[in-house]
């Protein structure tokens, strides 16, 4: 797979570009970088992420981690070996973060700025880092989906999902998994006659036949197409009700009925 650039001069924000380094399978480190200089998210392996560094002349300076699993932290100890002084953000109970933080508080790197939100669900350390119209989420939300409910509750990870849709609707959100596909198709169950859904799709699956990223996305395309962030929506409703067998009491009560849905589909 090759790597989506992406130069960035929005209004009042420094010039940046992000790109999706792949790891594993399906993961994405997402690397920004300025001048040299470069912040990675979630480095679950370091290889793929020192190869790159290395042919594009960047050197690493800190790493957002959003929460304890192996593939989004393998790779912290061999990159702080190799760039002596690397600046680890996350949760405080993780080995290998040298700057703990949390809820309400702000990374910074160089000019720039990332408001730490804590969505637990997926895990109960689960943070996201939202900046310059940019959310990090880790494995909160994906493109058309959202992670599964490992160590938290659903009420939990229904709470957190609320908490990112409720940032600005330009917002480009950048998860560190590549699921769109397998989470459109069971959107397309859940909505079928959903006309904003089956032009993502379209569009997402020809991204992926050509090799590219069907991410970062923007949360107002999720609104229109996500089935989690979408609870309140008659026929989403009308689905989780039929998948429970009953009249389900609330929004909270639907996804957690579309979650486990998802699991077995
Ligand atoms: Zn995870
Ligand atoms: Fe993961």
């Amino acid at each position: 797979m090759g790597y989506r650039r992406g130069l960035f001069l929005l209004q009042g924000y420094a010039v940046f570009s992000i790109d999706a380094v792949p790891a594993f399978n399906d993961n994405y480190i997402w690397v920004i970088h300025e001048d040299g200089h470069a912040l990675a998210v979630d480095p679950g392996e370091a290889a793929p992420l020192e190869a790159f560094l290395q042919r594009n002349g960047l050197t690493l300076g800190g790493v957002l981690v959003t929460h304890h699993h192996g593939d989004h932290t393998g790779g912290i100890a061999q990159l702080a070996k190799r760039f002596p002084g690397l600046v680890v953000h996350g949760p405080a109970t993780l080995a290998g973060v040298t700057a703990p933080t949390g809820d309400g508080r702000m990374v910074h790197w160089r000019s720039h700025a990332f408001r730490v939100l804590s969505v637990p669900g997926h895990t109960l350390d689960h943070l996201a880092y939202y900046g310059e119209g940019r959310l990090f989420c880790g494995d909160t939300l994906f493109g058309a989906g959202c992670g599964r409910v490992f160590e938290g509750t659903a009420e939990m990870m229904f709470r957190s999902l609320q908490a990112l849709a409720a940032l600005p609707a330009d917002t480009l959100f950048y998860p560190a998994h590549e699921y769109t596909l397998s989470n459109l198709a069971f959107a397309v169950m859940v909505e079928p006659a959903n006309t904003a859904l089956r032009q993502r799709l379209a569009a997402d699956s020809l991204k992926r036949e050509r090799g590219e990223p069907t991410l970062p996305a923007t949360l107002a395309g999720e609104l229109a197409t996500n089935p989690f962030l979408r609870t309140q929506v008659p026929e989403v409703i009308a689905a989780a009700n039929t998948e429970a067998g009953f009249t389900l009491p609330d929004a909270c009560a639907v996804f957690a009925t579309l979650r486990s849905w998802k699991n077995r589909s």
